[in-house]
C-alpha cells in the first residue's frame, strides 16, 4: 500500500522538489503553498503524514500542526531552517512527531518519514491489542456474554446514574432449573451447551440499552436501564419463554429442553447494589420455590407480589 504525504511549504521550489522526489519513491503526494490550502486539501486526502514548514505566510506551521492534530490521527513533520525562531520542544508541545533541519539530504527525510510511519503502525497494533484485551477482560469465554465481573462494576454505574438522573432502573437474575439433573445425564459438555444456547437466546430477546451478564456458573443477570418494574417483566417473560421453546439434542434422537427461574425488580430509592442484587435473588427464590419455569417479582422488601 502506498503512503500518503501532504507537503506544505510556502517555497515552490522546496516544495516542488521535495514532491518530486517522494513521488519517485512510490508516495502518494499531494501538495499545498499555504496552511490554509493545506487544511483545504486533507478534508478530501487521507494524508498519513503531513510534511510542513514552520515558517509562513499566514498561518505558520505550529498552528498548522495544532489545527491537523486536533481534527485528524495523521502525523506532521516539521521542516525548518537553524535560524527559525522556533524550537523542537514547541513543535513537539503543537503535536508534531519529528523535526527535520533546511536544508536536509531527502535520504534523510525519507528515513524520518520511514519512521514516524512505523511509529504509527506501532501504536495503531498497540491500541488495537489493548481494546482486545479490555474486551476480553470482561466476557465470559463460553456465552460471550458479559462476565461477572463486568456485572458488578455496570450495577453500580448505572445506580450512580439513577440517583443523578432518576431513571428506572430494572434487573433480573436467571438460573437453570434442575441444570445439576442436565449435567448428571448428559454430561457437562452437553449441559455447556445449554449453557451457550441459553447465552444466545438471552442476547437475543433483550432490547439493545439492556446488558446481559454470565454472573455465576449457571446464572444470568440482565441489567435494563431507564426501565421500569413492569417493561422488565415483559422482557424476562419474553425470555423465559423463548428458552423453554429452545430444543437441544444431547445426544442423537433424544429431544431436551430446559427451563429457567426468574426474578426481576426495579431498584428503589437509596438503595445500594448489595441490597438490589440481594432482592432479585430473593424473587429468583420464590420463583423456585414455587415451582420453577417461573418470573417472580418483588416491588420492595415489604410490598411484594407474585
Ligand atoms: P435449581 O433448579 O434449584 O437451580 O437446581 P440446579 O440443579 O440447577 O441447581 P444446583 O445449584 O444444585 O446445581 C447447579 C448446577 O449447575 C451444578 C453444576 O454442575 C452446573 N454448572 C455450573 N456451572 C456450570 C458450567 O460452567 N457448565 C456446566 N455444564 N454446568 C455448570
Ligand atoms: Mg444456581
Ligand atoms: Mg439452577
Amino acid at each position: 500500500m502506498a503512503f500518503s504525504i501532504l507537503i506544505v511549504d510556502d517555497d515552490t521550489a522546496i516544495k516542488e522538489s521535495v514532491e518530486e522526489y517522494l513521488k519517485l519513491l512510490n508516495y502518494t503526494v499531494k501538495s499545498a503553498l499555504s496552511a490554509d490550502k493545506a487544511l483545504e486539501i486533507l478534508e478530501g486526502f487521507n494524508a498519513d503524514v503531513v510534511l510542513t514548514d514552520i515558517m509562513m505566510q499566514g498561518m505558520d506551521g505550529l498552528e498548522l500542526t495544532r489545527k491537523i492534530k486536533k481534527s485528524y490521527d495523521t502525523d506532521v513533520m516539521v521542516m525548518t531552517g537553524y535560524s527559525a525562531d522556533y524550537s523542537y520542544e514547541e513543535a513537539v508541545q503543537a503535536g508534531a512527531s519529528d523535526f527535520i533541519f533546511k536544508p536536509f539530504r531527502f535520504e534523510e527525510l525519507d528515513l524520518r518519514i520511514k519512521r514516524v510511519l512505523r511509529e504509527a503502525e506501532f501504536t495503531r497494533e498497540r491500541t488495537k491489542l489493548l481494546k482486545k484485551l479490555e474486551k476480553l477482560a470482561i466476557t465470559d469465554a463460553l456465552t460471550s456474554l458479559y462476565n461477572s465481573r463486568h456485572f458488578f462494576s455496570e450495577i453500580k454505574t448505572e445506580i450512580k446514574r439513577y440517583s443523578r438522573y432518576s431513571r428506572p432502573l430494572s434487573l433480573l437474575i436467571l438460573d437453570i432449573d434442575f441444570f445439576k439433573d442436565f449435567n448428571d445425564t448428559w454430561g457437562h459438555l452437553e449441559g455447556d451447551k445449554v449453557l451457550m444456547g441459553i447465552g444466545k437466546t438471552i442476547d437475543t430477546c433483550m432490547r439493545s440499552m439492556d446488558t446481559a451478564y454470565r454472573y455465576g456458573g449457571e446464572e444470568f443477570a440482565i441489567i435494563l436501564p431507564e426501565t421500569s418494574l413492569n417493561k422488565a417483566c415483559v422482557v424476562g417473560a419474553r425470555i423465559k419463554d423463548s428458552i423453554s421453546s429452545q430444543v437441544f439434542e444431547p445426544e442423537p434422537g433424544k429431544k431436551r429442553s430446559v427451563t429457567v427461574s426468574i426474578g426481576a425488580t426495579e431498584l428503589v430509592h437509596g438503595e445500594d447494589f448489595k441490597s438490589f442484587i440481594r432482592r432479585t435473588d430473593k424473587a429468583l427464590y420464590r420463583s423456585k420455590d414455587s415451582g420453577r419455569n417461573k418470573l417472580t417479582y418483588i416491588v420492595s422488601d415489604t410490598k411484594d407480589a407474585k
